[in-house]
């Protein structure tokens, strides 16, 4: 049996927090017949963000700011050291090992403040000290309770990706070589390893990133490589949900689902999981289990490749909350081809995000939906662009909310529409826009966002959704 588990930085953040996850570990190493177990590890809670804000500081040639970093990067590690590692020999050993990285650390950041300059391929090497920092405290603590264990980076441990820096994706056949190579004799002298998630190398062994909350990808890519029977992504939260339980009171953990209702709802719910990390293992049917480190008793959700038959045809109702409304038109729309694609190259040059589209068969609008952060940058890139010629006219509607309804079993169900708009009416709620993939695994709708919460609370009750699942 070979086990995956993911632990992210909400779980990393205390000496008392690597005890329990240390805990953990062994309790699956004693209880269900000694597997082999690969820890893959977030940075500790919070660091990413400083490291990409420090950056901002190594710009300005703020020399300053890399010392105070530096100290309190050093302090808050070496107080998980202290707290989490009782053997002295072990614990000077843990300590040295942060030290050589900080070193290293400051050196690159000290580099960096002269030439004031951070290209995305020198902000990934910044970026990668995060989670090195954090594998060998976690390494040591496992050896601290007598379990064999090293540490290693996602490059030494063999993962290969392409060179776009920020958003890598890996190189999967090299990598699945590579990783097969290296981590197989490791684990077949029961050593426990400690990887780094999140950051790999590229062809030329310059540090890469998986794009944020890459851990999960690492933990996914790892799994495929070694076909590992399962991956546990464990963090502070209990699971999936049927709704945003600060919207629903009744709202419940969701204990199983799909992978494609799981890739529905991941970006938007209070697990966030890396976009890409189901793909891995949705080609290789390796479930996930997401478990809360902090709440043992909770048995999470297991996103899986067979569901047991389940009565619940609807699973989520999820809400996106910031989001604005662009509706564009004009006669000229009409069977006019690369239309549609000129309007979305335009937003794509922008960098704009677009979540949610609609357009009727008459062709003379198209109305989309995009983050409300986004709508200036929007607004003025289609006006530059393309007002006056392509689109005739440009209305804007800010303050709208996504409800999306998610489930498998919706697929050649009849009348599921018609529930939810007839209890959504019901309630009053106007319903501004509609779009549903043929896939029929969910269907989303637009309301104000003012009537966001009585949406989501009117359909989580008219599907039953309170009831344990
Ligand atoms: N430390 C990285 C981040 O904060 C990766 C991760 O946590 O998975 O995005
Ligand atoms: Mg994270």
């Amino acid at each position: 049996m070979r086990i995956i588990m993911k632990f992210g930085g909400s779980v990393l953040d205390s000496p008392q927090r690597i005890k329990k996850i240390v805990e953990i570990v062994k309790s699956f190493r004693i209880n269900k017949n000694t597997p082999e177990i690969i820890c893959v590890i977030s940075a500790m809670y919070g660091v990413t963000d400083k490291i990409i804000a420090l950056s901002d500081s190594l710009v300005k040639s703020d020399k300053r700011a890399i010392k105070k970093f530096i100290d309190e990067m050093t302090l808050v590690h070496i107080e998980l050291v202290e707290g989490a590692i009782t053997n002295p020999k072990l614990r000077q050993q843990a300590k040295n090992a942060v030290l050589e990285v900080m070193s290293e650390f400051q050196a690159v950041l000290e580099g960096l403040v002269l030439i004031a300059e951070v290209t995305p391929r020198s902000l990934d090497h910044i970026l990668s000290f995060g989670e090195r920092l954090m594998a060998p405290i976690v390494s040591y603590s496992l050896k601290d309770q007598d379990l064999n264990s090293d540490y290693f980076t996602g490059k030494q441990i063999g993962i290969v990706t392409d060179s776009n820096f920020g958003e890598a994706s890996p190189l999967m056949d090299t990598t699945k070589f590579r990783v097969n190579a290296r981590l197989v004799p490791i684990l077949q002298k029961n050593i426990i390893p400690v990887v780094t998630g999140y950051i790999a190398a590229d062809q030329h062994d310059h540090v890469t990133t998986l794009g944020r909350s890459g851990s999960d990808y690492t933990a996914t890519i790892i799994a495929f490589c070694i076909n590992a029977d399962v991956v546990y992504l464990w963090s502070d939260v209990d699971g999936l949900m049927t709704a945003d339980p600060s919207i629903v009171n009744g709202a419940q953990v969701l204990s199983e689902i799909s992978y494609n209702e799981a890739a529905e709802m991941v970006l938007f719910g209070a697990k966030y999981i890396h976009p890409r990390a189901l793909e891995p293992v949705m080609d290789s049917n390796i479930p996930i289990i997401i478990r809360n480190a902090l709440n043992l008793i909770n048995p999470g959700t297991t996103i899986t490749p067979v569901l047991k038959v389940s009565t619940n045809i609807v699973k989520s109702i999820i809400s996106i909350r910031n989001t604005a409304l662009i509706d564009v038109g004009g006669g000229g729309m009409v069977g006019a081809p690369g239309t549609a694609a000129s309007i979305f190259q335009t937003l794509a040059k922008n960098k704009v995000n677009i979540m949610m589209i609609s357009q009727g068969p008459s062709e003379s609008s198209i109305s989309m939906i995009l983050k409300q952060d986004d709508l200036g940058k929007a607004i003025t890139s289609l006006e530059l662009k393309l007002l006056g010629r392509v689109i005739k006219h440009l209305n804007v509607l800010e303050n709208v909310s996504i409800v999306t309804v998610v489930g498998s079993g919706m697929r050649g169900i009849k009348g599921i529409a018609g529930r939810i708009f007839t209890s959504i009416a019901k309630n009053d709620i106007n319903v501004i826009m509609i779009a549903q993939g043929s896939s029929e695994l969910n269907l989303a709708f637009v309301v104000n966002d003012d009537d966001c919460e009585k949406a989501v609370r009117t359909l989580h009750h008219e599907f039953g959704l309170d009831k344990v699942q």
